[in-house]
């Protein structure tokens, strides 16, 4: 039987990771090495010798005395969790397939819920904030979707009151196998929004394919010449259409992920759900490096304070 090479990709056993990063030392040196690949650089005068205060997990410069750590301005930042479990958090954040849900994290590496829930959240923002700047290209079809449980009685799909309503769209290679994705949630399927959001995400040269969405319409408008409306019939549904099979097909992998991982996700966070299954489906044939790259994202990241983790996001 043929095996799906993303799927049986090997990633890091959890033997290897332990013997890798189970200590808060061996967590620290990865730290420094992400902060100083070419040695320690003082960031007040540049000097490359240090001291290191053990009791504080403080370096020192010998020159000017500044001090710093490998955790300042990074999603560790004040964090009294020890180094080892944010590195066992990230190690099963991103080798499994359709990530951990919080409740299951405080379980396995031994915190609080309400801790497990500030490192999951920092986490899923750091790779939001890593994904929004990278545009599509090439061939690109977009769809709009919707997250979220549906209110007894409500309307389905378009004009849903419940849903977190979301931007989807991947691109495609020269032989039409999905290349990136981005799902980028929006107050409504406005054309401004829709406007606002193909400037912000596609490369003028990308050639877009839409359904019969009328929202869709203004792309035409941006750029006229790579807008392909592909006509609907009513018989037929978008998953059906060869340009929509991979869209369709995603989506349906991050309605599943999301509602099987985490039951639901809340209305406010949606975007960070969707960044993290986005993060992972965008570096899926290297699942052995997920685990340094999003330790790379991390130690790149600002701090997310208690107060600004809380606040909602979606509505853009
Ligand atoms: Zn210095």
């Amino acid at each position: 039987m043929a095996q799906n090479k993303v799927q049986f990709q090997d990633g890091i056993s959890l033997p290897e990771f332990m013997v890798k990063y189970g200590t808060d030392e061996q967590c620290e040196k990865a730290l420094f090495n992400t902060k100083w690949p070419y040695g320690f650089k003082c960031e007040c005068c540049e000097h490359d010798s240090f001291c290191y205060i053990k009791s504080r997990q403080t370096f020192q410069c010998t020159r000017c005395k500044y001090q710093t750590s490998v955790k300042i301005n990074t999603i560790f930042h004040s964090s009294k969790v020890p180094l080892s479990k944010w590195f066992l958090a990230i190690y099963l954040i991103s080798q499994n397939k359709n990530g951990i849900a919080a409740l299951s994290l405080k379980r396995q590496i031994g915190v609080s819920y309400k801790t497990a829930w500030s490192m999951k959240h920092k986490l899923m923002q750091a790779m939001s904030e890593k994904d929004a700047k990278r545009k599509l290209f090439g061939l690109v079809t977009i769809d709009d979707a919707y997250l979220g449980g549906q209110q007894h009685g409500g309307k389905r799909g378009r004009g849903s009151e419940v849903k977190q309503p979301f931007v989807a769209a991947i691109s495609l290679t020269s032989k039409e196998r999905p290349l990136y994705a981005k799902f980028t949630p929006v107050e409504s399927f406005t054309s401004v929004n829709i406007g606002s959001w193909a400037e912000q995400h596609l490369y003028p040269s990308s050639v877009v394919a839409t359904d019969g969405f009328a929202s869709f319409n203004i792309i035409s408008k941006i750029n006229e010449h790579n807008h392909v409306k592909v006509p609907m019939q009513p018989d037929r549904k978008t998953g059906e259409i060869p340009f929509f099979h991979w869209l369709n097909t995603i989506l349906g992998n991050v309605k599943n992920a999301i509602a099987g991982t985490y039951r639901s996700s809340r209305k406010g966070y949606g975007e960070r759900y969707l960044s993290e299954f986005q993060y992972r489906f965008n570096r899926r044939f290297y699942l052995r490096s997920l685990f340094i790259s999003l330790i790379y994202t991390a130690s790149y990241s600002p701090p997310l304070p208690w107060r600004l983790l809380q606040r909602a996001v979606d509505c853009k």
